[in-house]
């Protein structure tokens, strides 16, 4: 078989697409390799193939069948020489060590005069040393690729920074002008020959300038504030999916003040806010109810260290309205993912927990893996990992019912499953009976089941989709929603799993004592007095409302995404919304870098959609609100359609094809 007809099999076996059939020009973009793939595709094809391709060599120089089967037998044939090069080395110089060594050693030896060992040996070993930093240089780079891509939490590809220069712009610009004429008719306009290299036709770039310049104006003050800042502020958030054709845009609105459904920004301008503080503004921004509460407690003065008057109180609620027996506070979400964690591991006494495929746990280590399908290695998904933490995790595939025998298989060492119910970028994939087998197993097996509903929580319902689809989970993780914007973190269980974390119960008066073994935690914020008073009063409310709020909200989400979808069905545009109870997410198959000028275009119109992308309706959002969302969003739909983007009916259809799954792995 030549290379070529290898990668066929090698995307057959990772597509499940049958893509024999298909010539060399086809474009792995055509294979049904999406953005999240895309990370796994390059990392196994190096695997597979011996080689080291970065994500940008394979998504904008090697795109094709046949350029990279060809480029395949260029790095193996390159490493191959390599290879034989530095066995010569060795055989001649005997040594292959630390330079000065070697050079001592080469100088002290017969073999070579100082004339063949500068010329020849030390050039060769630098050749290597120097092959072998950008070795490393390369598998950096894609770990940094990996954050853009995943990391970034969009989702989204972004068009690459390295690829489109100014010439090769003004190029395509020139050469797409003349066949542009529909331009000024308003009418469909063919893309540039080859889409995936993401090169904008010059009726796309007019459209994308005017948009840069039209942003630039309008949020004069957040541009400058967030650049004049930047050296000093670390801001993940402000270089997530960089990109150089939409550098001009890449800033976030500094934020004035907020109320209900919108804020304002320093420049003046006033958004319809989807983002909703990554789901945590359940009730909107600045709540009357919650601001009165907080109000007063910052006036009782400052409380930290002694008991909260309300810490018991909100547990008892939380406890109430989801149905398990106690709960601790921590607060953030990551940290009662681990917590959880702990409290698994000390009751179960077994060292490994299970997760999934596209869900997202928070940004502690041992959940920031990924696996690699062929040689079923997990690896970190970023540099600074340790693969060391990811000794204790395995990775199963989401929704796959093999899922429940591999838990089977490795039900001695499991102390936990652990899972999102609905994965926040999949929110429209609502798998109830996998969920539902999962308890099973696990239960079958003595192995926990947990349920991240750090987003899910409080939401969708006061029991949260644990209560909501019917799992009956042995823990669950809380956050966001639940103290609408204040930061906590909440793990619940039911009492002989959660007595781990405390010693269990025990009373005055009798010789009763915390007598159960219990593993650590502990942080200097955990049931901060703020966060405590806020859920209080937030539990409160949802508890008041029995369920309506969520239902009436839910309802509210659902008229929006068929209104939505109904825009996008009829300008045949690929994006289609997904939702499940008030979170909701523009889905795109392909033509990734169009969806950045699409959110970008609802920013121009007065929408704020964070960078990752995931969206949220809050109690605050008006019927009006609602309008305004659909009429921007028809607006830019006509805007980017007229700007020659989306021509129609083709670009949705790849081939045929089964598509990949429009998710993403992280989130905030
Ligand atoms: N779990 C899930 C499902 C999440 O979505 C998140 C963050 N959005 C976390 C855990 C981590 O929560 P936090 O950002 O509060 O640490």
């Amino acid at each position: 078989m030549n290379t070529i007809e290898n990668i066929k099999k090698f995307i057959s076996d990772l597509t499940g697409n049958d893509v024999s059939e298909l010539d060399k020009e086809t474009t792995i973009f055509e294979l049904g390799i999406d953005s999240v793939m895309m990370v796994n595709f390059v990392m196994e094809l190096n695997e597979r193939f011996g080689v080291e391709f970065t994500l940008n060599d394979i998504v904008f120089s090697y795109n094709t069948l046949e350029t990279l089967g060809k480029e395949v037998d260029n790095r193996q044939q390159e490493k191959s020489v390599e290879i034989n090069y530095k066995k010569d080395v060795d055989r001649e110089c005997s040594i292959y060590c630390e330079p000065e060594v070697m050079s001592t050693q080469l100088k002290n030896s017969n073999l070579l005069d100082k004339q063949t060992l500068n010329n020849s040996a030390l050039t060769t070993i630098l050749d290597i040393v120097r092959s072998q930093e950008q070795t490393m240089e390369r598998v950096f780079k894609l770990h940094m690729d990996m954050i853009k891509y995943a990391g970034a939490e969009s989702g989204l590809e972004s068009i690459d920074a390295n690829k489109i220069d100014d010439s090769r712009i003004n190029c395509t610009t020139e050469k797409k002008h003349k066949e542009n004429t529909k331009i000024e008719e308003g009418g469909d306009v063919e893309l540039s020959e080859n889409t995936s290299d993401i090169v904008l036709t010059s009726c796309q770039m007019e459209m994308v300038q005017g948009l840069i310049q039209v942003m630039n104006e309008k949020m004069k003050e957040s541009k400058s504030v967030v650049d004049y800042e930047r050296k000093e502020l670390a801001d993940l958030d402000e270089s997530a999916g960089f990109s150089k054709l939409l550098k001009e845009l890449h800033y976030t609105p500094v934020i004035d003040y907020a109320s209900g459904s919108k804020f304002t920004d320093i420049d003046g301008n006033e958004y319809i806010d989807i983002a909703m503080g990554f789901g945590a503004l359940l009730l909107g921004h600045s709540n009357e109810r919650q601001q009165n509460v907080l109000k007063k407690e910052i006036d009782r003065g400052f409380q930290m260290g002694a008991r909260h008057r309300l810490v018991g109180k909100t547990a008892q609620l939380i406890c109430d309205m989801t149905g398990f027996d106690r709960a601790v506070f921590t607060v953030t979400g990551t940290e009662a993912v681990m917590c959880a964690k702990k409290i698994a591991r000390t009751y179960t006494h077994r060292p490994k927990i299970a997760i999934f495929t596209g869900c997202y746990h928070g940004h502690y280590d041992s959940t920031l893996a990924t696996k690699l399908s062929f040689s079923n290695k997990i690896v970190p998904i970023a540099p600074g990992i340790s693969e060391a933490s990811l000794m204790d995790i395995m990775i199963l595939d989401y929704g796959d019912m093999k899922a429940c025998d591999e838990i089977r298989e490795h039900k001695s060492e499991l102390a936990a499953v652990l899972i999102e119910p609905v994965q926040s970028r999949r929110p429209g994939a609502v798998y109830k009976e996998f969920l539902q087998k999962l308890r099973e197993v696990t239960k079958e097996n003595g192995i926990l089941l947990i349920l991240d509903e750090v987003i899910t929580g409080f939401r969708c319902n006061n029991g949260g989709a644990n209560v909501l689809l019917g799992i009956d989970a042995d823990m669950c993780i809380y956050g966001k929603a639940i103290s609408a914007g204040m930061p906590i973190g909440v793990v619940c269980g039911r009492k002989e799993i959660m007595d781990h974390a405390d010693g269990g119960f025990w009373q005055f008066g009798d010789n009763s004592y915390p007598s159960v073994e219990k593993t650590f935690f502990a942080g200097t914020f955990f049931k901060h007095a703020l966060s405590i008073t806020s859920a209080y009063e937030v539990l409160n409310i949802l508890k008041e409302n029995n369920n309506r709020i969520q239902d009436e909200l839910n309802d509210k989400t659902e008229q929006l995404a068929n209104n939505l979808n109904s825009i996008f069905g009829n300008f045949n545009v690929p994006i289609e919304v997904h939702h499940f109870a008030s979170l909701f997410f523009f889905s795109a198959q392909d033509n990734n870098p169009y969806m950045d000028i699409f959110f970008y275009k609802l920013l121009e119109y007065g929408i704020y959609v964070w960078s990752g992308r995931t969206c949220f309706l809050s109690t605050a959002h008006s019927d009006d609100d609602i309008r305004k969302i659909l009429e921007i969003v028809e607006k830019v739909v006509k805007d980017m359609v007229n700007g020659g983007f989306w021509k129609k009916n083709k670009d949705n259809v790849i081939n045929g094809m089964k598509k990949g799954i429009p998710s993403i792995v992280f989130e905030k």
